[in-house]
C-alpha cells in the first residue's frame, strides 16, 4: 500500500541520524558549519512553511521555465528591446550585470548549508535553494545573449564579474564575502533573512511593477519567476535567526546591522539609479525612497520585532542617506560615466522638478549639480562626453570598495582608522565600524586607489578605464541622448 505524503514528507526532507563512529563536531565544525555550535537536538525543530518535496519542486519549476520561455518567444527579440527607451535599457544593463553571476556565487553558499547546515530539513532546503540560483543565473544570461550583438554593452552581463572594473570590485568585495565565503549560519541570516527577505522585494517586485508600467514584459516575467523561487528559499533565514536568538542574540543583531547596511549600499546602486533616474519619468509612480519606505523599512522593521531584534544602532543616519546616498553615487557615476558599461541620462528640468518634490529636504543640495553639468553641454554642444566628465580618479571606501558618497554635498561623512600600520578610508561610520569588528577579513584588500599607488593599475583615467577596467570606446558608459536634449538649448549669444 503506497504511504500518503504527510507519511513520508518528513522522512524525505528530514532526514537526520546519530553518528556512532564520528563525533558530531567532526561532521559538522564549528568553522564550516558556523555558530552559536549546538547538539542537533537543539536543531530538531527547525522547520520552514512550503516544506518542498524534490517531486514537487522539479514539476513546479518546469512550468515555471516553461512560462518564462513562452514570453521571451513573445517578447524577447532584438525588435522588441529596441522600443525601449534608453535610458530604460541601462536599467536593464545595470541589473543584467549585477545580479546573474552574484547568483552563480549563491549557487556556492547555498550548497555549504545543503552539506553543513545542521538539520535535514534545512539541508534539503539549501539543495533546492543552489538549484533555484542557478536558474537566476541561467535565464538572464540566456534572454539577454541575443542583445550582445546588438548592443555591445550587453556583454557586460557576463563579463563584468571577470574584470577590475570599479563597481565590479565593489560588487565582488560584497558577494564573495556574504555567497562564497560565509558558513551557513551567517549565510542563513545575511542572504536569506536580511538580503532576500529585506532586499529583494525591492528589485524583483518593486522594480517588475515599473517594468509592466514601462512596458518591458520580458524584465517584468523574468524577475517576477525568480521571486517566486527566492520566497520560498528565503524561508531558511528566519528559522535560522530564531535559533541564533536563542542562544546568542548579539551575535544574530551583529550579523543583522552588518548586512543590512552592506545590502543597503548594493540596492541603492542597483535599484536606486534604476527608479529615480533610468525610469522614463512618464512611468515613475513611487520614488527609490518611498519604494524603500514600503518594502524594506515597513516590512523588515516589523519582521525584525517579529524575532526580538532590534533595528540596526545607525537608524537614524540610514533613514538620512534615504535622500542622499543614490543622488550622490548617481552624480558621481554621471560625472565618471566612462568607468561603467551603460549609458547615463542627465536628469531633465522635468526630472528635476519631480525629484525636488520627491526629496524636499535634500534635492537642493544636488540641483547645482545637474544645472553646473548642463551649463557645460551648453558651452560644448552635443556629442562632447569629456569636457562634462571628470578626469582624475576618485577616491573609495576601504570597505563597500564604492566611491566616497555617504554624506552630503555640504557634510563629508568620510572617516579614517588605523590598522596594522596601514591607515584606510570610510565612507560612513557603519562602514568602519564592520571593518573595526572584523579586520582579518578586510585589512587585505585593496581599492582601486591602493592599486593606482601600487602601480598595479594606471593613474590615468582613460588608461584606467581601458587597461585596467577592461572598457573601450564601443562600451564604456556615455550620456544616454549624447547631451543632444531638446531642452538643452544653446547659451544665448552662443554661436553653436
Ligand atoms: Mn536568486
Ligand atoms: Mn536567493
Amino acid at each position: 500500500m503506497l504511504l500518503k505524503r504527510h507519511e513520508w514528507l518528513d522522512l524525505a526532507r528530514k532526514l537526520d541520524w546519530q553518528y556512532s563512529y564520528v563525533a558530531e563536531r567532526d561532521v559538522f565544525p564549528e568553522a564550516m558549519s558556523g555558530r552559536p555550535w549546538l547538539e542537533h537536538a537543539e536543531w530538531s525543530d527547525w522547520d520552514e512553511p512550503y516544506r518542498t518535496s524534490y517531486a514537487e519542486y522539479v514539476a513546479t519549476q518546469h512550468e515555471k521555465e516553461a512560462a518564462v520561455h513562452a514570453v521571451r518567444d513573445a517578447v524577447g527579440r532584438v525588435a522588441d528591446f529596441e522600443r525601449h527607451d534608453r535610458a530604460w535599457l541601462s536599467a536593464l544593463k545595470l541589473h543584467a550585470a549585477t545580479l546573474p553571476l552574484a547568483e552563480f556565487a549563491a549557487v556556492v553558499g547555498n550548497l555549504r548549508a545543503a552539506r553543513f547546515g545542521r538539520d535535514g530539513a534545512w539541508r534539503t532546503m539549501a539543495t533546492l535553494g543552489a538549484l533555484d540560483e542557478l536558474r537566476h543565473t541561467q535565464i538572464p544570461l540566456t534572454v539577454l545573449h541575443d542583445l550582445v550583438a546588438w548592443d555591445p554593452q550587453f556583454d557586460w552581463t557576463h563579463r563584468l564579474f571577470h574584470t577590475n572594473e570599479w563597481v565590479a570590485i565593489a560588487a565582488r568585495h560584497f558577494a564573495d564575502e556574504l555567497l562564497l565565503l560565509s558558513n551557513p549560519v551567517e549565510f542563513a541570516v545575511a542572504t536569506h533573512f536580511v538580503f532576500e527577505t529585506g532586499f529583494t522585494n525591492l528589485q524583483f517586485v518593486a522594480l517588475s511593477a515599473v517594468a509592466h508600467a514601462v512596458g518591458d514584459r520580458m524584465f517584468e516575467k523574468m524577475v517576477q519567476s525568480i521571486q517566486t523561487d527566492e520566497a520560498r528559499h528565503a524561508q531558511i533565514g528566519g528559522a535560522v535567526v530564531k535559533k541564533v536568538c536563542e542562544h546568542d542574540r548579539a551575535y544574530a543583531q551583529y550579523l543583522v546591522d552588518k548586512w543590512f547596511w552592506r545590502s543597503w549600499h548594493f540596492f541603492a546602486v542597483v535599484t536606486g539609479f534604476a527608479m529615480d533616474y533610468l525610469t522614463p519619468l512618464t512611468h515613475r509612480k513611487s520614488s527609490f525612497r518611498e519604494f524603500m519606505q514600503e518594502w524594506v523599512l515597513e516590512q523588515f522593521e516589523r519582521t525584525l520585532r517579529d524575532y526580538g531584534l532590534e533595528r540596526p544602532w545607525y537608524w537614524d543616519e540610514f533613514e538620512r542617506s534615504l535622500g542622499y546616498y543614490h543622488h550622490q553615487v548617481y552624480a558621481s557615476a554621471y560625472s565618471y560615466r566612462a568607468t561603467v558599461w551603460f549609458d547615463l541620462p542627465l536628469p531633465s528640468p522635468a526630472e528635476r522638478a519631480w525629484l525636488a518634490e520627491k526629496y524636499p529636504e535634500s534635492w537642493a543640495d544636488f540641483a547645482p549639480i545637474w544645472e553646473r553639468v548642463s551649463d557645460r553641454w551648453r558651452a560644448s554642444g552635443p556629442g562632447i562626453e569629456w569636457y562634462t566628465h571628470g578626469v582624475t580618479p576618485v577616491g573609495f571606501c576601504s570597505l563597500c570598495q564604492l566611491v566616497l558618497s555617504a554624506g552630503t554635498p555640504r557634510k563629508n561623512s568620510a572617516c579614517v582608522r588605523d590598522h596594522g600600520g596601514r591607515r584606510y578610508i570610510f565612507c560612513s561610520a557603519p562602514c568602519a565600524w564592520i571593518f573595526e569588528h572584523e579586520p582579518e577579513r578586510y585589512a587585505a584588500h585593496h581599492t582601486v586607489v591602493d592599486r593606482i599607488l601600487a602601480g598595479e593599475a594606471p593613474a590615468n583615467l582613460i588608461a584606467l578605464v581601458r587597461d585596467y577596467f577592461g572598457l573601450d570606446e564601443a562600451t564604456w558608459g556615455k550620456d544616454s541622448s549624447r547631451g543632444r536634449y531638446p531642452w538643452l538649448a544653446p547659451a544665448v549669444g552662443s554661436a553653436k
